[in-house]
């Protein structure tokens, strides 16, 4: 994992009521507390931020609070959008933007990922980009040229002060939510031409230091493997972030992998 601090978030996507949202956050802040060489971060619905910002100060836990969304314009008639001043009173540092249940199900357009990348790297937020191929674009043999243009255009006109702001999610379309994962080869090769790619929006240095995790169906027993590999710097974990022991032993892998490089924070 080099020098880049791994990043693992949860993406609890429209899962939960807020008794068990505030159950999660607070069995997540106390496995936390051992792994102090990785960030970790919890993506709970909107409704939730404020119970989970509270159990999470309530606990003095270093666990960031995510959104899963948000509208790129500051104020105004944008009929059940959420801006950014309004998620950071509940404590959110982070965002993820583009992820496929959005790009596909909601149907967002590349458009507005762009400016939801812009407005969350703007607002000085951690923006969890996610790319990634649906099955049909992998059969066609199109995922690198896939991930190539779902990053170059989110990232026109972006210009990172600092590039731990930005962490790319590689999700396959095909493995999310479905127990298929792809082999840590196969994430690796798509993670390393991903790193090319951003090398050239940025340059070289951006690109070694942007953390690139993988999504798609990580569990306790591949979390490992996919860690381990050198451009895979974490996970965005949906179904297992809801499990607290699997959401614990994936980021227990993660800090696992980097210590075997005997990297030290
Ligand atoms: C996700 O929602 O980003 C995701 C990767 O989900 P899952 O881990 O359930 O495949």
């Amino acid at each position: 994992m080099s020098a880049r601090l791994p990043f693992v978030g949860g993406n609890w996507k429209m899962n939960l009521d807020r008794n068990g949202a505030v159950a999660l956050s607070r069995a997540v802040a106390q496995d936390a507390r051992d792994l102090s060489e990785i960030e970790i971060a919890i993506y709970p619905a909107f409704v939730h931020l404020d119970a989970v910002n509270a159990t999470l100060a309530l606990a003095k836990s270093s666990v960031r609070i995510g959104a899963q969304d948000v509208y790129p314009a500051p104020d105004g008639a944008f009929t059940g959008e959420v801006s950014i001043a309004m998620l950071r009173d509940f404590g959110v540092s982070t965002v993820t933007v583009g992820h496929s249940e959005r790009r596909h199900v909601i149907r967002e357009s590349d458009e507005l990922i762009r400016e939801k990348t812009i407005a969350v790297l703007d607002a000085g937020m951690t923006c969890a980009l996610c790319v990634g191929e649906t099955l049909d674009q992998r059969e066609a043999n199109t995922t690198d040229a896939v991930n190539e243009a779902q990053l170059r255009s989110a990232l026109t006109s972006v210009t990172l002060n600092d590039h731990a702001s930005l962490v790319v999610a590689y999700e396959p379309v095909w493995a999310i939510g479905t127990g298929r994962t792809a082999t840590p080869d196969d994430a690796q090769d798509a993670h390393a031409k991903i790193r090319a790619v951003l090398a050239d929006v940025f340059d070289s240095s951006a690109a070694e230091a942007i953390r690139i995790i993988y999504g798609g169906s990580v569990k306790p027993d591949n979390a490992p493997d996919l860690f381990r590999q050198p451009d895979i710097d974490g996970g965005l974990i949906g179904g297992a972030s809801l499990k607290p022991n699997d959401f614990l032993a994936i980021c227990a892998a993660a800090s696992d992998a980097r210590r075997a490089e005997g990297v030290s924070t």
